[in-house]
């Protein structure tokens, strides 16, 4: 179960409370932080003689209406079990040192670094309970050297994008708020240069999100149970019906596909990614996809054809690596990880992918589905 703490924040500055409530609420743990902000000497006073249980006290050493030392010392008094963390001024090290000196135990700076901090520590606070940690994976230990620094490459993505995401946050969250607060004083050119910014932290984000979607797919396991690729394959159509249908597109299939064991969200998944691409990397005739199943020795192999612009020789294996693009324009929608995830999926099922294309006429990407497993069910031929 989650705990949930109380946190009392003593601050004035707004902002700095909104930027803190959502590194929190971009938190993986589940754990559960209240953030009760006090911005004035009655809020701070009120909250001191509530009912509630404040488990943690942040005071910004800054306030108008009292110097920090008796602010500390009240929820000394009021609040003896509290933790007290105090935020000062950021770039003034000795006014850290010295309020250490006067037996605080949690001294963060006032900036985006000391917040970031200031949310990990609530955050381990909170999941304290919960008695795991995201980082504590649990796979099983490699054999060889060769698995061994794979896993550490897996975990290397993973903290990457993981830990990425907080400075990020905090960064798309100021930039927010200068849009909402701060409009007139940024003036016409400071808006535009500040939608240039929010436009490339967003591109970022969603980089940072499909790397932690890949690298979740890394050590995952498949959670198989039969599924008939033709439902799928329609749930996925009924995701591009409008669209579709306002290019005049159309999705073909030359004969039903089968049923085979494997993860519905992952297969999902892997359509989408494949349909969404024929239709943005389209050429100027109608759009037509077909997909086609065929059984082939001990494997079912999926083809999605389309008659979009196609790859060229050169680039047919590289598209499947991280962040690869190949025809696509800057500011086409996307970020060159779809094939790479959908080139995990397949091998965490045990088969292939590739592509066979001539530029100008269109592309098939085909795909493997190994029938060596006892688990995997056909109903078509
Ligand atoms: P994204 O679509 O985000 O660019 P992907 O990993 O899905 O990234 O695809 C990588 C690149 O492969 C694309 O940028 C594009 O150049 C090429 N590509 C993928 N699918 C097709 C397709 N059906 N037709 C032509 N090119 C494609």
């Amino acid at each position: 179960m989650n705990a949930q703490i109380n946190v009392l924040y003593v601050s004035t500055s707004a902002a700095d409370a909104q930027v803190l409530k959502t590194l929190l609420a971009g938190d993986e743990t589940g754990a559960s932080v209240r953030l009760i902000p006090a911005r004035t000497a009655q809020a701070f006073f009120d909250a001191l003689y509530s009912e509630d249980n404040y488990q943690v006290a942040v005071v910004d050493d800054k306030q108008p209406w009292s110097d920090w030392q008796s602010v500390i010392a009240a929820l000394s008094k009021g609040r003896p079990d509290a933790l007290q963390v105090l935020l000062v001024e950021a770039d003034r090290p000795e006014r850290q040192v010295a309020a250490l000196a006067e037996g605080l135990a949690v001294v963060y700076p006032r900036c985006s670094a000391g917040l970031v901090a200031l949310a990990r520590l609530l955050s381990k606070l909170a999941a304290r309970d919960q008695g795991f940690s995201l980082r504590q994976e649990s796979g099983t230990v490699a054999d060889g050297a060769e698995e061994e620094s794979e896993e550490e490459r897996a975990k290397l993505v993973y903290a990457v994008s993981h830990d990425l995401q907080d400075p990020l946050q905090l960064a798309r969250r100021y930039a927010e708020i200068l849009n909402d607060d701060f409009e007139q004083e940024l003036g016409d050119s400071g808006s535009n240069v500040l939608g240039h910014l929010q436009f490339n932290l967003g591109r970022t984000q969603e980089m940072l999100d499909e790397l932690l979607d890949y690298s979740r797919l890394q050590n995952t396991e498949v959670d198989r149970e039969p599924i008939d690729l033709n439902e799928l394959l329609d749930e996925v159509k009924g995701l591009y019906r409008l669209t579709l249908e306002e290019i005049g597109g159309r999705i073909t299939c030359q004969q039903p596909l089968p049923t085979l064991a494997v993860d519905r969200r992952h297969f999902h998944r892997l359509f989408q990614n494949l349909i969404g691409n024929a239709i943005k990397f389209r050429g100027d005739r109608p759009l037509q996809i077909t997909v086609r199943s065929q059984r082939v020795r001990d494997e079912w192999r999926i083809g999605v054809k389309d008659n979009g612009i196609g790859i060229a020789e050169q680039d047919t294996k590289r598209i499947f690596g991280m962040f690869e693009r190949a025809g696509a324009s800057e500011d086409q929608p996307g970020t060159g990880m779809g094939l790479a995830i959908c080139k995990r999926i397949v091998q965490n099922h045990g088969g292939n992918i590739w592509v066979r294309s001539t530029p100008g006429d269109g592309s098939v990407f085909i795909f493997s589905v190994p029938l060596n497993d006892d688990s995997v069910e056909v109903r078509a031929e």
